[in-house]
């Protein structure tokens, strides 16, 4: 399916320009085409019924390989899946790993929609689901796999908490024990964390966020470490009927994929002048972004990542929950709605959605999580300034 190769000599921002230009198939056209369609055409009996290539619309489009390319690009391991959305990919990447029987452990601070779908969904179809504090040790990781454990669920950093999980300990001790490894590698864009060198069977990736970039398309990717998890991956969306969502979100996510190295480094580095002006507000009783000196997890951060993104949380000090919402209801740029990674700066009140079940998080106030866009900083900074006098009262 690939066309334009990603691979080396070239470094990672030239493959991101490169991946998936064949101007020679599309009459000089840069950017593939967005094709439309369900049906392929073959020409022979042979060729109908063979089972490699693009047969149906299900399968994809030039436009999907070239994301996929370009994520594989970003990430490595062997090869992947699109899927319509993040979520989509975090629940194909858990039905790939589990069968009637069968136990999870996941992390407790796993992205909400993705423990509803084991909690309500994989339940139901007999696979157990125990949480673990993310700060576990590999040791102690080791002391609960159980003979039925088939899966390890991971994000690091954690939805909304940010807790930083020490990812090659905790693979190793899994994968010991015969325990596929799903990494939700969201927070790193697959930029600053690399799943497959630190032994991840099975990354998976929001598209929607950081790729995308401008809040117009939703995507995921399901990317696994070796061809026979490529292979069962592809062989279960098609068993789910799973396609790779449209090919016009496609074709936004491969635009935002030029642009991403750029814009990612340019949010990180305002969203941490903002972490620190924050770190020094007498409202603010912990910032949560793992890349600020001084934060939770920043020691396993430097230990493993080269880079970080725009989404951190803050933690104010004790107050009521109107004066919360009368700061968040203040704000000019910071406008509330889910999602994240997009030029446009988002906070949320959410300790409403911090749903923990095991381990050392708790209640600990309100809880406000950032999403830094690309506005200039000091006109976030003033926002967030007149936010607080809000708060006062
Ligand atoms: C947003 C998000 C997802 C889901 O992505 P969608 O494309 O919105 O479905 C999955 N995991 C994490 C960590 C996310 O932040």
């Amino acid at each position: 399916m690939s066309d334009t190769p990603t691979t080396p000599p070239w470094r990672l921002s030239t493959q991101l320009v490169r991946a998936g230009r064949a101007p020679d198939k599309h009459q000089g056209g840069v950017n593939p085409p967005v094709q439309r369609f369900s049906t392929v055409l073959k020409p022979t009996v042979e060729e109908l019924y063979a089972d490699h290539g693009r047969t149906y619309g299900l399968d994809g489009s030039d436009v999907h390989a070239a994301v996929l390319n370009a994520q594989r690009a970003i990430e490595g391991g062997d090869g992947g899946v699109l899927v319509p959305s993040g979520l989509a990919a975090c629940t194909v990447a858990l039905i790939s790993a589990t069968a009637a029987g069968g136990d999870v452990l996941c992390t407790d601070s796993v992205y909400g929609p993705t423990r509803r779908f084991l909690d309500h969904v994989l339940a139901r179809y007999g696979v157990a689901t125990r949480y673990f504090d993310p700060g576990l040790s590999g040791e102690a990781l080791a002391a609960l796999i159980a003979p039925n454990t088939q899966a390890l669920m991971l994000e690091s950093p954690g939805s909304l908490t940010f807790e930083m999980q020490d990812v090659p300990a905790l693979t190793a001790a899994a994968k010991a024990r015969g325990v596929t490894v799903i990494l939700d590698n969201t927070w790193s864009a697959g930029l600053h964390f690399k799943p497959f060198a630190h032994g991840v069977d099975l990354s998976v990736q929001a598209l929607t966020k950081y790729q995308g970039g401008h809040a117009d398309a939703l995507l995921g990717a399901v990317l696994a470490g070796t061809p026979a998890w490529t292979e069962k991956l592809q062989k279960l969306v098609k068993q789910l009927g799973i396609g790779p969502g449209a090919p016009e979100d496609a074709a936004l996510v491969l635009r935002g994929m030029r642009t991403m190295t750029l814009r990612m480094k340019a949010q990180a580095e305002a969203s941490l002048q903002i972490a620190a002006w924050l770190q020094a507000r007498p409202e603010v009783a912990a910032v949560l972004h793992p890349a600020l000196p001084d934060a939770p997890g920043h020691d396993l951060w430097r230990r493993d990542f080269t880079g970080a993104c725009g989404v951190f949380a803050i933690v104010l000090n004790a107050v009521s929950r109107a004066r919360v919402t009368a700061m968040m209801e203040s704000y000019r740029l910071f406008a509330m709605g889910f999602s994240w990674g997009g030029y446009e700066s988002l906070a949320i009140p959410c300790d409403q959605q911090t749903t923990r079940t095991a381990g050392s998080w708790k209640d600990k106030g309100p809880l406000i999580r950032y999403s830094i866009g690309l506005e200039d900083p000091a006109d976030l900074i003033a926002d967030l300034e007149q936010g607080f006098a809000v708060l006062k009262g």
